[in-house]
């Protein structure tokens, strides 16, 4: 059911309300196209319709943008369609802050901050929906914003969408990047494929009731016979691979054949190769042996009529959605919830997920919760935030500023003083949150903080802490205690001055080691004594201050 029958079908539901919710919001706004702004979330929620997710998530995908762009307020979506419909916006809203500014090394790891700020893979979901209107109405926005978005989708988005088993829409992800970041290559692409496409698709047609014919008079009746055409940019890959001759790629277009059952499959592939030869090598079980991927399909090329190819793909209905929308799909099956083959194929999908992670945590390995296994919760262990310069960085858990700042390197962890977290100051002992911007305020001679210890995460800062510690102990042991006293008379001149001063001294039990004065009207009188007990020190002191003459008395011990 699309959007917009829901709506007309029943005005009290949650997307009718939604709908209507987000037209008022949205009410006067456009897009840069001229179109009315609603449009967009409108298409996004149709294409979460499309993959059959969840009323809270199409409700999410009509309302995504009313936050960050109308007065609209959470609360009032939490006080209209409650929390979970508020927080599926609130994690859109929080990836939208999220952009890709072109720092290589870090790309996985931004995939993956991605992942964990959504916490929930219908966040996901949303923003790969809100991203494919997005991409198909690019056109009307300045030639860098196009770029930068293309790029991001190429480099994140699609990447992403691989990853949940999304291939269908990786696919057009890549279609659409390809001809705004390579524009020219797309051009000659489409001019040299364009009539072939419509060529092979008219010979598989008339193909089709061949095939249909020879596997009715087996008895296996096909659900559906599909045609599927290449995506541009993975055939501009292959192309490369095959010297740019389009005559050498099979798969251009291929016949998809959907059946109720693996045992159909199977028996069809027998039937066809009985008819017509198959091409040696290019049999693939990828029902016994799924790809890598979790692809699920049985190919082969065999000799059609004329003698030409035609590549043959054949799988049952639950493998054609989960081979298309991939994580998605067990939203279209949810109902069998109970079902134990079903939670099984979900908690494979979770396992490849996580896996993604170097590092294993204790993801939702029970079966049991279904609901659960959506939850992210395989970064839960993690967070990503980003340095100024666009780099993500993968920290622990609770990870502080002071952890960060180690992590960039040694020197500027060891002269922290502060932190900005998006902006704002921070403590140095703040938890960083995933997505967080951060940024370190450094000085010149400023020494680590033993007190850092105390609320540390990472091995890395705590090491740099301890040798910084023990540094400053060896260093401090090391330093030589003061023996001598320094003692600085500023007094009128008068003759026989310094002999009434060290006679004083002298009463006091001090033993001179030097004694000098510096000419002039008010002479300084430097004494050095060989004791550095501060407390006989400032008797004495006390003792010289009373002598008449005397303008100012000070010491140091040394
Ligand atoms: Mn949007």
């Amino acid at each position: 059911m699309t959007v917009k029958e829901a709506v007309a079908k029943d005005p009290g539901s949650l997307i009718a309300r939604a709908y209507v919710f987000a037209a008022k919001a949205h009410a006067g706004q456009k897009r840069k196209s001229g179109e009315p702004f609603i449009n967009h979330p409108l298409a996004t929620a149709e294409t979460l319709a499309a993959w059959r997710l969840d009323e809270a998530s199409i409700a999410a995908g009509l309302l995504h943008d009313v936050v960050e762009d109308t007065p609209a307020t959470r609360e009032s979506l939490v006080k209209n369609f409650g929390e979970e419909v508020a927080f599926l916006v609130d994690g859109v809203t929080k990836l939208s802050r999220i952009k890709y500014r072109g720092a290589e090394e870090k790309i996985e790891n931004l995939r993956k901050m991605i992942l964990a700020v959504s916490e929930d893979l219908r966040v996901v979901f949303v923003k790969l929906a809100d991203r494919l209107h997005n991409m198909k109405t690019l056109d009307a926005l300045p030639r860098e914003k196009q770029k930068r978005i293309a790029l991001e989708t190429s480099e994140i988005y699609a990447p992403i969408a691989n990853r949940l088993g999304m291939h269908e829409l990786a696919g057009e992800f890549q279609d659409i990047a390809f001809s705004y970041l390579q524009p020219q290559e797309a051009k000659w692409l489409t001019s040299q494929v364009k009539d072939e496409y419509g060529v092979r698709r008219k010979y598989l047609e008339s193909f089709a009731p061949d095939l249909e014919r020879v596997l009715k008079a087996a008895n296996i009746t096909p659900a559906k016979i599909d045609f599927r055409a290449k995506h541009y940019y993975s055939l501009y890959k292959k192309l490369f691979r095959y010297d740019m001759d389009i005559s050498r790629i099979y798969d251009l277009v291929a016949l998809r054949v959907i059946f109720k059952t693996v045992p159909e499959c199977y028996a069809a592939l027998g039937v066809i190769h009985e008819h017509w030869p198959p091409f040696p090598g290019r049999i693939k079980d990828y029902i016994a042996m799924p790809k890598i991927n979790n692809y699920r399909s049985l190919h082969t090329t065999i000799i059609g009529p004329e003698g030409k190819h035609i590549e043959i793909q054949l799988r049952t209905e639950e493998m054609h959605a989960e081979n298309e929308y991939g994580i998605a799909a067990h939203w279209l099956y949810k109902e069998k919830q109970t079902n134990k083959t079903r939670v099984d194929d979900v908690m494979a999908w979770v396992r490849q997920i996580k896996n993604w992670q170097e590092e294993h945590t204790s993801a939702a390995d029970n079966p049991e919760d279904f609901l659960r296994t959506m939850k992210i919760e395989f970064f839960k262990d993690r967070i990503f935030v980003i340095t100024p310069h666009g780099d993500v960085i993968d920290l622990p858990a609770g990870s502080t500023p002071v952890d960060f700042a180690y992590h960039i390197h040694s020197e500027i962890g060891a002269s922290c003083v502060a932190a900005k977290v998006n902006g704002q100051f921070a403590p140095l002992d703040h938890e960083l949150q995933s997505g967080d911007l951060v940024e370190i305020l450094t000085q010149k001679n400023k020494r680590p903080s033993g007190d850092w210890l105390k609320f540390v995460k990472t091995s890395m800062a705590r090491d740099h802490v301890r040798v910084a510690m023990k540094q400053k102990d060896q260093a401090l042991r090391t330093k030589r205690l003061p023996t001598k006293v320094e003692i600085r008379i500023v007094a009128r001149h008068r003759v026989g001055l310094l002999k009434d001063v060290t006679a004083i001294i002298a009463r006091s039990h001090f033993n001179i080691i030097s004694a000098n004065k510096a000419a002039g009207q008010f002479p300084i009188i430097r004494i050095q004594c060989d004791t550095a007990d501060k407390k006989k020190v400032e008797a004495l002191v006390l003792k010289l201050k009373k002598m008449k003459e005397t303008k100012e008395v000070g010491y140091q011990l040394i």
